[in-house]
């Protein structure tokens, strides 16, 4: 039932007393069956914060509403943007599993197997045989996403899962920094690589060959957000960016140079 009223919430029109700065949607494309994927943006800085739920949905739904209680606190006070950042939140990218209550997209693709990667392969796993998609970015749901992160090159890319209580980061500049930040702020464990079984055609690995830090932040439990923890880590991030110089994917490419 909150997710419901949640999802439906016109963030614009939160209470006026309260909103910081209002949100600007930017409906970056649809999924299978034609639902619209809007990204709502908070400031006007020139760092951006890109937080990402419900790639998975069923059982991973609790991702979807993390993200929609970040975005609404954007507009009712509860989580300031600094000034020289843009915080942006795609509440939910498999919007059609979402509305069939399950983990994959309308074609039974699980869209984090869907990412070109030099891993990507049509065989894959979660916790067993999964859809990766006829080819990457097969979907439109991927597509879209791909496309949005590599026009506008957000900073860093937080991608909601759930249920492993820890954060990974991708390998790309600053990305070890920023989800160390996030863990510390959120209290949850980092590590460096997922072992527990092989991902291929994984977001993060997508974005890292592109030099764009990413990490996956897996949620604690299916029947809470845990949002206090969660918007203290995104307040420490936020933090943490605005207070330290760009991380230059091409300088930090040349150190390693003869
Ligand atoms: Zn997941």
């Amino acid at each position: 039932m909150l997710l419901a009223v949640l999802v439906g919430l016109p963030l614009g029109r939160a209470a006026a007393s309260y909103i910081t700065a209002p949100a600007v949607a930017v409906r970056i494309g649809a999924s299978l069956q034609n639902r619209p994927l809007d990204v709502m943006c908070v400031g006007t800085g020139t760092q951006t914060v890109l937080i990402v739920g419900g790639m998975h949905t069923g059982p991973e739904v609790i991702t979807s509403t993390l993200a929609q209680e970040i975005a609404v606190a954007t507009q009712t006070g509860d989580l300031p943007v600094p000034a020289a950042l843009r915080l942006c939140v795609l509440p939910t990218l498999n919007m059609d599993g979402l509305a069939l209550g399950q983990r994959t997209n309308g074609n039974d693709v699980d869209l984090n197997r869907n990412w070109p990667t030099a891993s990507w392969q049509a065989e894959a796993f979660h916790s067993g045989p999964v859809g990766a998609g006829a080819q990457p970015l097969s979907e439109p749901e991927t597509r879209a996403l791909y496309d949005y992160a590599l026009g506008t090159n957000p900073d860093v890319v937080l991608m909601l899962h759930c249920c492993g209580g820890l954060v990974e980061a991708n390998e790309a500049p600053g990305a070890a920094q920023f989800a160390a930040v996030y863990a510390a702020g959120a209290s949850l464990g980092y590590i460096e690589e997922w072992k527990a079984y092989p991902v291929t055609g994984q977001f993060i690995d997508s974005m890292e060959e592109h030099g764009i830090a990413a990490m996956d932040i897996e949620m604690v439990g299916r029947d809470d957000t845990g949002f206090a923890a969660h918007r203290a880590g995104v307040v420490a991030l936020m933090y943490y960016i605005a207070t330290h110089p760009p991380v230059d994917a091409a300088a930090g490419a040349s150190t390693t140079l003869p």
